[in-house]
């Protein structure tokens, strides 16, 4: 068993960040390090698939869950406009091995495509 993800333990309390919402299978953090007035997380409760590929392949209803919050919290947080960022693979930034979306919105500059 390896350990825990960030985010597994952020969902258990064991790492304090307000979870800002949730449906029955995801839930929402503001990302630690913002690279947009809105950042949000948008994060699986469980940490079967380590990306968005594995994800898609394994349980697409549950992508369609995560998108489903992703916009919610863009209509509630800006606009309603939104960029969904998945980095996947290190070469990508991805650093947590947990998939998760980031969700960028409020004023996004043209060039700032990554998260
Ligand atoms: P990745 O680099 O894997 O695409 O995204 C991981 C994200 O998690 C980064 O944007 C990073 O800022 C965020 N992050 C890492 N540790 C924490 C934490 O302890 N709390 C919160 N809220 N975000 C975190």
């Amino acid at each position: 068993m390896s350990e825990p993800s960030i985010f597994t333990r952020i969902l258990g309390g064991e790492i304090p960040s307000e979870i800002i919402a949730e449906t029955e299978n995801v839930f929402a953090i503001r990302d630690i390090a913002p690279k947009a007035p809105v950042h949000l997380l948008v994060i699986p409760k469980r940490e079967e698939y380590r990306n968005v590929v594995e994800l898609a392949a394994g349980d697409p209803d549950l992508l369609a869950e995560l998108i489903g919050l992703a916009s919610s919290l863009a209509a509630e947080h800006a606009d309603g406009d939104f960029r969904l960022v998945f980095n996947t693979g290190p070469n990508a930034g991805q650093t947590v091995f947990h998939v998760h979306a980031h969700v960028l919105a409020g004023g996004l500059e043209e060039e700032s495509l990554g998260a």
